[in-house]
């Protein structure tokens, strides 16, 4: 057989349906049910059909690992109210779609409000740079993944002109939420490798330490979920919770600590709002004290009462920790689709929703 090369070693059906013969072997005969914490993972789980290969006792449910669906109403709020004031606000292009208590920046932006697409916040100083007679406001959405970048432009002196609405959450704090829901047991965790790119496998050390929680860091192609899966299955059966690196190629233990350094250089961690779950715990970051010329909510008095974060019939709060399957909501493919989002996880191509209406998965 020729040797298969780059990523589709990880793509290769022949060695997939071995390792699902071998998670088989692996299965317990009780259920058991593993969190992941990422958007692409979902992504990969659904678009090659992971579940239909895994054993009736093995379920794997998607946790809060898309930045768009998280992130809670009343930032929105606040960038619609500036953009309605004549700030030009910039983001990415799945946030003007997101759906804010029956509006949205879309809405704004109908509305006369500059609200502008961007493909990161580079694109934002150039814009600010470029139209010293504006003012602009970055939302600045994302996990440990995209911190760093907006850690940069704050470090590196941009225009005054520009300041940050800063939305980063961290997932650490929110996988340790999981593991208090009602009525969610998860028995080990598929960590998300972007997020570990930046904050290394250590990051994790607390799930199997003080959780007795199996968790294993992975990649992104099918191969490396079900090579994770197994790996959980292993640590099940011997009756251990440790902490494993199924993807070495691209995570290290320390993670990237330069990166790590922005990050704390620019922000201070505090506690953060996430759409339909409340308050986490040390799960946000904010710019430090030094910084405060660059922090939009203190450079501008913003107004925005208390939104909702769902709308009435929506249940994204539950898809969002799993504890649902998108078609258990009455609005799934009725009134809220593609199209037409109702709820956040139905907007980016990360949402579980979104997911599962692309893969036409409706039941
Ligand atoms: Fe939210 Fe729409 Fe999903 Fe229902 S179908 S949980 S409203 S995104």
């Amino acid at each position: 057989m020729v040797p298969l090369e780059g990523q589709s070693r990880f793509r290769n059906p022949i060695l997939g349906k071995k390792v699902a013969r071998h998670i088989k072997s692996l299965a317990p005969p009780y259920g058991v049910k593993f969190c992941h914490v990422c958007g692409t993972h979902e992504w990969t789980i659904t678009h090659h059909g992971l579940r239909s290969l895994l054993p009736k006792t093995v379920e794997v449910i998607a946790g809060p690992g898309c930045p768009v669906c998280i992130l809670p109403s009343s930032d929105i709020h606040e960038a619609i109210s500036l953009a309605l004031e004549g700030v030009t606000v910039a983001t990415y292009g799945d946030v003007i779609r997101v759906p804010a208590s029956k509006t949205s920046l879309q809405d704004a932006k109908a509305s006369g409000g500059d609200v502008r697409i961007v493909y990161g916040v580079g694109d934002a100083v150039k814009m600010a740079r470029k139209e010293q007679n504006k003012e602009f406001v970055f939302l600045a959405i994302g996990f440990e993944t995209t911190a760093p970048s907006t850690a940069v432009e704050v470090l590196g002196k941009p225009p005054e002109n520009l300041s940050f609405l800063v939305s980063h959450r961290l997932i650490p704090p929110a996988m340790e939420l999981l593991l208090s829901v009602d009525g969610l047991k998860i028995n080990g965790f598929v960590a998300p490798g972007h997020v570990s790119t930046i904050i290394g496998v250590k990051a994790y050390e607390r799930f199997p330490k003080a959780h007795h929680m199996p968790t294993v860091v992975a990649g992104f192609e099918p191969l490396d979920v079900l090579f994770a899966l197994s790996m959980l299955l292993n640590q099940i059966k011997k009756g251990k919770a440790e902490l494993e690196n199924e993807y070495p190629r691209c995570v290290r233990w320390q993670g990237n600590v330069k990166a790590q350094q922005l990050i704390e250089k620019a922000f201070k961690v505090v506690d953060g709002q996430w759409r339909g779950l409340g308050t986490i715990p040390s799960s946000a970051l904010t710019l430090r004290e030094e910084f405060a010329m660059y922090d939009a909510r203190r450079k501008y008095d913003i107004e925005i009462g208390s939104p909702r974060d769902l709308p009435p019939g929506c249940l994204c709060h539950l898809v969002i920790v799993g504890k649902i399957n998108p078609p258990e909501c009455p609005l799934f493919m009725k009134a809220c689709e593609p199209q037409t989002p109702k709820g956040a996880c139905m907007v980016s191509n990360e949402g579980t929703c979104r997911i599962w209406a692309r893969h036409q998965i409706l039941e």
